[in-house]
């Protein structure tokens, strides 16, 4: 069995006292939850606040993004040892919006990835196809080489802690849902890649979530696929009642 992971990418929203808010919030009506993992993922400049109110409880926080390198002149970035010594535990890695407005490659996806795992953060690695590519019939190629080119020179060892996040970008923000099967069909192909580079009993148990606008009305039917093993909600997530309502489904 694999637990399932619910994941909240906040984006650029809130502030560090509305980040405080939402925890005030979110914490007793997730409280005593164990069935899943749940992790919030705010921004940079909102990570401390959060680590410190999610302090002792069932939450755990991720960030957004990172760099490979240990340290030098990169104006605005942050790395592994930045983001584990702020108390994060999680990082979200090659996000379509990463992808499409800020030059990120399967390339540097693969050395953040490789970044993340020497540091111990559980990386999140997202992949996906855009609408074009699904209706030309391309999400099973763009699944496996967006896969293979993340997981380029890591073992299955150093690859332990790996989730992938399956995120069709035509659903993100859009309203637009990709139905359980569609994301089921598109999870195993993932796992077959995964299998492929690190070996089955690895595939077996690497955790895939969905990601592309998951709401609390759609969560409980997606959650229910045996393939899907959690989610990874934008916009839902920046209220605690709907995010609460997602990790609950
Ligand atoms: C996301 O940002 O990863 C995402 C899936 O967004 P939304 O839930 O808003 O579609």
């Amino acid at each position: 069995m694999r637990k399932k992971l619910i994941a909240a990418n906040w984006k650029m929203y809130k502030t560090p006292d509305q980040a405080r808010d939402f925890f005030r919030d979110i914490l007793p009506l997730v409280h005593g939850h164990d069935r899943d993992e749940i992790v919030v993922c705010p921004t940079y400049l909102c990570l401390d606040a959060a680590v410190a109110a999610a302090k002792g409880s069932n939450v755990a926080i991720g960030a957004q993004n990172l760099h490979w390198e240990k340290e030098g002149a990169f104006t605005g970035e942050v790395n592994a040892a930045m983001l584990l010594a702020a108390g994060v535990t999680h990082v979200i890695i090659g996000h379509s919006e990463r992808r499409q407005y800020f030059g990120e490659t399967d390339d540097t996806v693969n050395l953040k990835l490789k970044s993340a795992l020497e540091a111990g953060l559980v990386p999140i690695v997202c992949v996906g196809e855009v609408l074009e590519e699904r209706e030309a019939g391309l999400t099973d190629d763009v699944l496996r080489r967006q896969c293979l080119r993340a997981f380029h020179k890591v073992s299955a060892k150093k690859a332990v802690r790996l989730v992938v996040a399956y995120e069709p970008v035509w659903a993100i923000g859009t309203g637009k849902t990709a139905t359980p099967q569609m994301a089921a069909d598109a999870h195993a192909i993932i796992r077959a890649q995964a299998a492929e580079s690190f070996g089955q009993e690895f595939a077996d148990k690497l955790r895939i979530l969905y990601g592309g606008s998951v709401k609390p009305e759609n969560a409980h039917a997606l959650m229910s696929e045996e393939e899907i093993d959690g989610a990874l909600v934008g916009g839902a997530s920046l209220d605690p009642k709907s995010f609460a309502a997602i990790v609950k489904y």
